[in-house]
C-alpha cells in the first residue's frame, strides 16, 4: 500500500476497502466457487467505481494468452489491446483518455469504435511476482482515477491474486487426487522414516492390502526375499543421491504370491537432500512378463514338436561358439534329415506324418543330455548341438544311437512306419569356426551320408568318418573277441643286468582280428577301456597268465616272476580284489611272484580313487610296478604308501640314454630314488648294448627289450626258458 495514496482515502472509503478484501477472503474460506468469487469481485468494483465496466482476465499458464474470466462480453474485444499495452509489465496502466493517449497510437480507431473513452489495467500479480492476469476497467468517456479508485483496484487485484492462486492450488490438488485415486498404477506415499502414509485404490487392487493394513508399516512387509542386500543398497543409493530409482522388482502380495513390478520411487524433500516423503509408483508386470514369455516361446519353438526352431537354434549355436572361443572345447553340430519322409506324408497323409515327426523328436531328445540342443528347422530336418565333447568320436556314437533309436517302427493306426535318418556331423573348431560354416558343412556331410546309401552318418571330413567307422567296427568285433578266443597273451622276458638270465616275463595282449590280422594293444586297449570290456578281458588275462606260468613251473622250468598290465579303468573296487583273490586260489599262483603294472600316468590321474584298492591288492601279497616311470610327476609320498616294489624306466628315456646327458641324469636319479625306497629298477625298451652298458653302470637292476627278446607267444617263451634250464644257469632269484 502506497503511503501517499493513503492520505486521499477517508475512513468510510477505508472501511469499504476492508469490506471488499474481507468479502473476498471470506468467500475463499467458505469454499465459494472460483468463477463466482471473481464475478462478485467485478460486481463490487463496479458498485464502488461508478460507470465502470469491470473485467478480470486470466493469463493462461500454458499459452500465456489472456482470456476473459468475468465481465461484459464486449470487453473480450479489448483483449488484444490490453496485451499490447500490458506487455508482461507489473505496473498499472491508466489510459485516461483514449482519444489523446499516445500509447494507443495505431490502436485508437479500433478502441474508439468500441465506444471506450478510458481504460485502466491493473496487473494481478502473485507473491512470487508471477503475472496471473489483469483487472481491466473501461469507461464510455475519459476518466481519471482518484486515489480511492486506485486503492480499490489494487485491493481487488490483490484479492484476485489470492483467489486465483487458491483456485490453481485446488485445481492441482483435485487433479492430483484424481490421478492418485484413478491411476492404474499402484501408488503409496511414505514418511521420511519409510512408514506408509497413504495408498491408492490400485495399490489395494494389486497388493491385496488396504490402507489400514499397511498404514505405518514399512514397504519391506511386501518384500519377496528374492533380492539380495546389494539390490536394495543400490536402490537406496540411487534414491539418496539422485532423488529417484526406477526398475524391476519382485514383491509379494497379501496372498503370498510373488510377482514382478515396475517401480519408480521418488524422494520429496528440500534442496539439502533432506527427505520429507517418498512416493512410489508401480505397475504389476506379471501379465506382461507372461505374455512376453509366451511370445518368446512361440517365436522360438516349433509348434508341432515343441523343439526349438531355427531362430533359437541359431542363437544357441552362437552362444555356445562364443563360449567355446573363450574356453576352448569340442562342439559337434549335426544335421539330421529323415530319409524319404515325403513318402510317409504321401502315403498316410500329413496328420499321420506329423505324429511320426512328434515321436521322432521325442526319441531323439531322450538320448540327449540336458545341456544339448535339438531343434527342428524344417519339415523333416533337425539340428543337434553337442557341447563339451571329450572327442569328436563321441558325436559318432550319438549319431549311431539316433540311428538305432529310429530302428523301431512307429505305430500309426493300422500301420507300422519305418523312418531312417541321414546324419551329417561337423566339428568345431576343425571344420569351421562360425555357425554359418558349421551348419553349411553339416549339411554337406548329411548329403554325403545320403550318397553313401542313406540310413547312416558322415563327418564333414571323410577321414574322420573312416576313422570312426573303423573304430565302430572294431568295437563290434571286440565285443565278440573274448568269446571267440581271439585274444592271445605274448610274453616278453625280463633279464638281470649283465646276465642273460630270464627272471621275469611281462604278459602283453594281442588280438587276432578276423580281417586285420594281429592287432597291437595300442590300437584296441583304449576301446576296451571305453566300452568297459577291459574288465572282463583283464580278468581273462590275469587268469590266463597265471595258469600259463604255473604250467611252466609244473614242467620244471625256471620259476619266473609274472608282470601283468592293469589299466586304471579296470580297477573297480567292487570286482578286482575279489576276482584276483579267486584267480590266485584257483591257479594256485604264489601272489609274491605276481607284479601288477600300472602306468605312472594313471597313478597320477586316478591316484586318490585307486589308492585304497592298490593297498588292498598289497594285502593279497601281490606287488606293484610303476610302468613308464619318469615322464610324469609322481608324488613320492604316495609311492611310499603303496606296495610298490618296482619302477620301470620309461622306454622314451632309455632310447637315447647312451648319448643324451639329461636322459642319463634322469635315469641315474630314478635308479637312486628306487633304491633308496627299497625298490627294484628295471629299464624298458633296451635295444642296443650301449644302452645296457650305461644302465648297468648306474646299477639299474633288470632289463627288458628287443636286445633280450621281443614279446613272443607262450610256446616261444617256454622254449627260451627250456634253453635256459638246459644251460642250467645258476638261479639268482625266485
Ligand atoms: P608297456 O606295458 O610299457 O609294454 C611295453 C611295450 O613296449 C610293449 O608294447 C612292448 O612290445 C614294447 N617293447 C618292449 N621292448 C621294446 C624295445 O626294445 N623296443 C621297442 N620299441 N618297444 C619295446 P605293446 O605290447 O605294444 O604294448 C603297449 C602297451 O599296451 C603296454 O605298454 C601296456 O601299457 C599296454 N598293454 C599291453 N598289454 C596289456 C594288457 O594286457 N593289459 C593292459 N591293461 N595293458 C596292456
Ligand atoms: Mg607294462
Ligand atoms: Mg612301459
Amino acid at each position: 500500500m502506497n503511503h501517499s495514496d493513503q492520505e486521499f482515502v477517508d475512513t468510510a472509503q477505508l472501511t469499504q476497502l476492508l469490506e471488499l478484501q474481507q468479502f473476498i477472503l471470506g468467500s475463499i474460506a467458505t469454499g465459494e466457487r472460483f468463477e463466482h468469487i471473481i464475478e462478485q469481485l467485478c460486481g463490487l468494483i463496479g458498485s464502488m467505481v461508478p460507470d465502470a465496466s469491470v473485467s478480470v482476465m486470466l493469463l493462461k499458464q500454458e499459452t500465456e494468452v489472456l482470456t476473459l474470466q468475468a465481465g461484459p462480453a464486449f470487453l473480450t474485444e479489448l483483449l488484444p489491446y490490453f496485451e499490447t499495452i500490458l506487455p508482461a509489465g507489473s505496473d498499472a496502466v491508466y489510459v485516461t483518455d483514449v482519444a489523446s493517449d499516445s500509447r494507443l497510437n495505431g490502436l485508437r480507431e479500433a478502441v474508439l469504435r468500441l465506444s471506450i473513452g478510458a481504460c485502466w489495467s491493473i496487473p494481478i500479480v502473485s507473491d512470487e511476482q508471477e503475472i496471473l492476469g489483469t483487472l481491466a476497467v473501461a469507461f464510455a468517456g475519459p476518466q481519471i482515477p482518484t486515489p480511492f479508485h486506485k486503492r480499490i483496484l489494487e485491493t481487488a487485484a490483490y484479492a484476485a491474486a489470492i483467489t486465483i492462486k487458491n483456485w490453481r492450488r485446488e485445481q492441482r490438488l483435485l487433479q492430483w487426487s484424481t490421478v492418485f485415486d484413478d491411476a492404474n498404477e499402484g501408488m503409496y506415499i511414505t514418511g521420511s522414516d519409510g512408514s506408509i502414509l497413504d495408498v491408492n485404490k490400485a495399490f489395494t487392487r494389486i497388493t491385496g492390502y488396504n490402507l489400514e493394513e499397511v498404514h505405518g508399516n514399512n514397504p519391506k512387509m511386501m518384500s519377496s526375499e528374492r533380492h539380495d542386500e546389494t539390490f536394495y543398497k543400490t536402490m537406496w543409493g540411487s534414491i539418496n543421491t539422485t532423488g529417484k530409482w526406477q526398475g524391476e522388482i519382485w514383491n509379494r502380495r497379501k496372498d503370498g504370491e510373488i510377482y514382478p513390478q515396475w517401480l519408480s520411487v521418488s524422494r520429496i524433500g528440500n534442496r539439502q537432500g533432506q527427505a520429507y516423503n517418498y512416493v512410489a509408483v508401480f505397475s504389476d508386470i506379471s501379465l506382461l512378463k507372461e505374455s512376453e514369455h509366451k511370445l518368446f516361446y512361440l517365436a522360438h519353438h516349433d509348434a508341432l514338436t515343441g523343439l526349438p526352431n531355427r531362430l533359437l537354434m541359431n542363437a544357441r549355436l552362437e552362444h555356445v561358439l562364443g563360449q567355446a572361443k573363450r574356453n576352448p572345447t569340442c562342439i559337434a553340430v549335426m544335421f539330421i534329415d529323415l530319409d524319404r519322409f515325403k513318402y510317409v506324408n504321401d502315403t498316410y497323409g500329413h496328420a499321420q506324418g506329423d505324429r511320426v515327426l512328434i515321436n521322432v523328436a521325442k526319441r531323439l531328445r531322450s538320448l540327449l543330455r540336458e545341456q544339448d540342443t535339438i531343434a527342428r528347422i524344417g519339415g523333416d530336418e533337425f539340428v543337434v548341438i553337442l557341447e563339451g565333447l571329450a572327442q569328436s568320436e563321441d558325436a559318432a556314437n550319438l549319431a549311431q544311437k539316433f540311428i538305432d533309436a529310429l530302428e523301431q517302427p512307429f505305430q500309426l493306426a493300422d500301420n507300422e512306419v519305418f523312418v531312417t535318418p541321414s546324419i551329417g556331423i561337423t566339428i568345431f573348431p576343425e571344420d569351421g569356426r562360425t555357425s554359418e560354416i558349421l551348419l553349411k558343412n553339416a549339411d554337406i556331410a548329411m548329403y554325403r551320408a545320403k550318397e553313401q546309401g542313406r540310413h547312416g552318418f558322415s563327418f564333414y571330413k571323410s577321414s574322420m568318418t573312416d576313422k570312426v567307422r573303423e573304430r565302430l567296427s572294431m568295437e563290434t568285433y571286440l565285443r565278440r573277441a573274448l568269446e571267440r578266443n581271439q585274444f592271445e597273451l605274448f610274453y616278453q622276458p625280463q633279464v638281470l643286468a649283465g646276465s642273460p638270465e630270464i627272471v621275469g616275463v611281462e604278459a602283453l595282449l594281442r588280438w587276432h582280428h578276423p580281417e586285420l590280422g594281429l592287432v597291437m594293444p595300442g590300437d584296441f586297449i583304449p576301446i576296451l577301456e571305453e566300452t568297459h570290456l577291459i574288465e572282463s578281458v583283464g580278468e581273462w588275462e590275469l587268469s590266463e597268465a597265471c595258469r600259463k606260468v604255473r604250467q611252466w613251473d609244473e614242467q620244471g622250468l625256471p620259476r619266473v616272476r609274472l608282470a601283468v598290465n592293469l589299466s586304471a579303468r579296470q580297477m573297480l573296487p567292487s570286482s578286482l580284489g575279489r576276482n584276483l583273490g579267486m584267480i590266485l586260489r584257483v591257479t594256485g599262483f604264489d601272489p609274491r611272484r605276481l607284479e601288477l603294472e600300472i602306468t605312472e600316468h594313471s597313478l597320477m590321474n586316478e591316484g586318490e580313487r585307486i589308492v585304497g584298492l592298490l593297498e588292498a591288492l598289497g594285502d593279497l601279497g601281490v606287488s606293484l610296478a610303476i610302468d613308464d616311470f619318469g615322464s610324469g610327476y609322481s608324488s613320492l609320498a604316495r609311492l611310499k604308501r603303496l606296495p610298490v616294489q618296482c619302477l620301470k624306466i620309461d622306454s622314451k628315456l632309455v632310447r637315447d640314454v647312451s648319448v643324451d646327458a639329461s636322459d642319463q641324469m634322469i635315469c641315474q636319479a630314478i635308479v637312486a630314488l628306487g633304491h633308496s625306497l627299497g625298490m627294484r629298477v628295471i629299464a624298458e625298451g633296451v635295444e642296443r648294448s650301449e644302452q645296457s652298458r650305461f644302465l648297468k653302470s648306474i646299477k639299474c637292476d633288470e632289463f627288458q627289450g628287443y636286445l633280450y627278446g621281443r614279446p613272443v607267444p607262450a610256446f616261444a617263451l617256454e622254449k627260451m626258458l627250456r634253453e635256459q634250464a638246459n644251460k642250467s644257469i645258476p638261479r639268482a632269484s625266485s
